[in-house]
């Protein structure tokens, strides 16, 4: 497995959030992880990437333990993290904010990297130029996708990408996606949109209170009474 997450436990100060949390990651798979408003999944991804620290547990990237390693060193790693929000420089153009993604990389990569990216979204290419503020959601989305794949993750960790976007938006990143787990990359995928994020990943894990709940193949989860009645409302 890519990734490892192994009894992970961590909050912020005294508020304990998550509660012995395992999960896996395969290369090239695509695994959701769902679940309500605050269950921790958030969390989860931050504490993965070594922005909040653990009170217990491991996370292994390719068997490695990341005990102790900055997120700049797990990113060096092969970790990356397109966080809720973008955090995109929207005053800078396209390629400046892909360029930040690739900073620590040797620069013949960098070219590489912009061929990688720009094959996958070929409309962040014609808007290379573009102010990155100036670009609809969906491309601010991708382009946040793209600024990380830029860093070549081993493991990319996504945070709500379909946030405030249109369904036919929402879609086109999700099955972006699926194109960056078919390249090899594992892909952990936070979402909302549980009925989308279940048409797309192999695997999926539910949340809730900081603990996994209910985990399997998209098929067996939305057969599930517990997630057709708390996701899908049916
Ligand atoms: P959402 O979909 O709303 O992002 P989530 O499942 O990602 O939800 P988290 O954002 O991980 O959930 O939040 C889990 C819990 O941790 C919530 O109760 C939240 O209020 C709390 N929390 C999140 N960030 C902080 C913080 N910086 N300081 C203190 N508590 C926090």
């Amino acid at each position: 497995m890519r990734l490892q997450v192994v009894g992970l436990e961590a909050g912020y100060g005294k508020a304990q959030v998550l509660f012995g949390v395992g999960l896996e990651v395969g290369e090239g798979e695509l695994v959701a992880l769902l679940g309500a408003n605050g269950a921790g999944k958030t969390t989860l991804l931050r504490a993965v990437s070594g922005l909040v620290r653990l009170a217990g547990g491991r996370v292994l990237l390719d068997g490695k333990d990341l005990k102790g390693l900055s997120p700049a060193k797990r990113a060096r790693l092969g970790l990356g993290h397109v966080p809720e929000g973008r955090q995109l420089f929207p005053l800078m153009t396209v390629e400046e904010n892909l360029r930040l993604g690739a900073a620590f990389l040797a620069p013949g990569r960098e070219k590489e990297g912009f061929g990688r990216v720009y094959a996958l979204f070929p409309r962040l290419q014609e808007r290379r130029k573009q102010l990155a503020g100036t670009l609809s959601g969906g491309e601010q989305q991708m382009l946040a996708i793209a600024r990380a794949l830029m860093g070549f993750p081993r493991i990319l960790l996504v945070d709500e990408p379909s946030l405030g976007l249109s369904p036919r938006l929402a879609e086109e990143v999700l099955l972006a996606l699926r194109q960056v787990a078919g390249a090899g990359v594992g892909v952990l995928l936070v979402e909302q949109n549980v009925v989308l994020s279940l048409e797309v990943a192999d695997r999926a894990y539910v949340m809730e209170h900081g603990r996994i709940v209910l985990k399997g193949a998209p098929k067996y989860l939305s057969a599930d009474p517990r997630v057709r009645e708390a996701y899908l409302s049916l």
